[in-house]
């Protein structure tokens, strides 16, 4: 599994991750969801992805009883902060409420999901308080753009910003424009989330490109597809897998390193749109 610097934390984390967001929460599915977060952990992918608001505290619940007993700090566990929560004292409690449902006493990094009503400032300061307590060791972002980027940074006295965490697949690759070359100038991480769009890569022409790829490799399309989202020195991916055979799939994608002229064929089968607006979210 390559591992690379994430951010300015000073851990290297495995470039391929695991995302836990409508992770079934009850019964056999919850219970297979376990077994992928364990095997996914076996297979080097520690970086695992969270938030208060999945499944209303039944992931950050599933995920304490996955990593029970294993050694915290071989983990690196990031969850989230809902907008609604974001004031000075709210962003305490939030965090104080996802370490206890997750059975640890700390967060690798704590970010705010997406930007809401509090002032930016209020959520970064309590950021600050909660790494001085010890309480996560590094603050990040989620959704931001170049802007809101800006603005973080400014309202911080002491900290870095680790990461921001933006929706990047084939068919949204946005985030190229702006975000990622701001990420990578000021060494802040970049994480994709939702990486496998809605499947819809594999409906047009670019499905041969990936599929020719992936059988010159002996790997599957996705692990072809997480390979080219995390080319970047920056870039991480945290897929959703609830099955162990995805998740072993997706552990595979932590080895493949593509060619130049390969990463060149998907991006003219995937180009970056124009962009409208802000940083899409969906
Ligand atoms: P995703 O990871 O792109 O896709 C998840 C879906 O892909 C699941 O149905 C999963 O199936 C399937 N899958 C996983 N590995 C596969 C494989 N190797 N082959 C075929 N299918 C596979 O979508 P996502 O859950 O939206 O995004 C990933 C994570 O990013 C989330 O879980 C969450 O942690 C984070 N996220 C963050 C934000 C944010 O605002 N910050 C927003 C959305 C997501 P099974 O589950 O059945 O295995």
């Amino acid at each position: 599994m390559i591992v690379r610097p994430f951010g300015p934390t000073g851990r290297d984390v495995p470039i391929v991750g695991q995302g836990t967001w409508n992770t079934p929460a009850r019964g056999e599915r919850a219970e297979e969801a376990k077994r992928a977060l364990r095997r996914g952990i076996e297979l080097g992918m520690v970086h695992i992805d969270t938030a208060e608001m999945y499944g209303d505290g039944a992931s950050e619940r599933l995920i304490g009883e996955a990593i029970r007993g294993l050694p915290r700090e071989q983990l690196f566990v990031v969850s989230k902060v809902l907008p609604s929560n974001a004031s000075f004292n709210g962003t305490i409690r939030a965090c104080e409420g996802s370490l206890e449902r997750l059975g640890t006493d700390y967060l690798d990094v704590y970010l705010l999901h997406w930007r809401g009503a509090t002032p930016l400032g209020e959520t970064m300061r309590a950021f600050e308080r909660l790494v001085a307590d010890g309480k996560i060791r590094a603050l990040g972002v989620s959704n931001f753009d170049v802007d809101d980027l800006e603005e973080a940074r400014a309202a911080l006295e002491r900290e870095p910003i680790a990461c921001n965490q933006v929706l990047y697949h084939l068919g949204e690759r946005t985030v190229e424009t702006h975000e990622l070359p701001y990420c990578r100038e000021h060494g802040i991480a970049i994480t994709a989330y939702t990486p496998f769009g809605r499947g819809d890569w594999a409906d047009g022409d670019g499905a041969n490109v990936i599929e020719t790829i992936a059988r010159t490799h002996g790997a599957t399309p996705h692990q072809v597809i997480l390979a080219f989202l995390t080319r970047e020195p920056i870039a991480f991916a945290i897929p959703k897998a609830a099955r162990v055979a995805h998740v072993e799939e997706n552990a595979g994608a932590g080895d493949l390193r593509l060619e130049a002229a390969e990463i060149a064929r998907i991006d003219a089968a995937f180009p970056v749109r124009r962009r409208r607006g802000g940083l899409p979210t969906l």
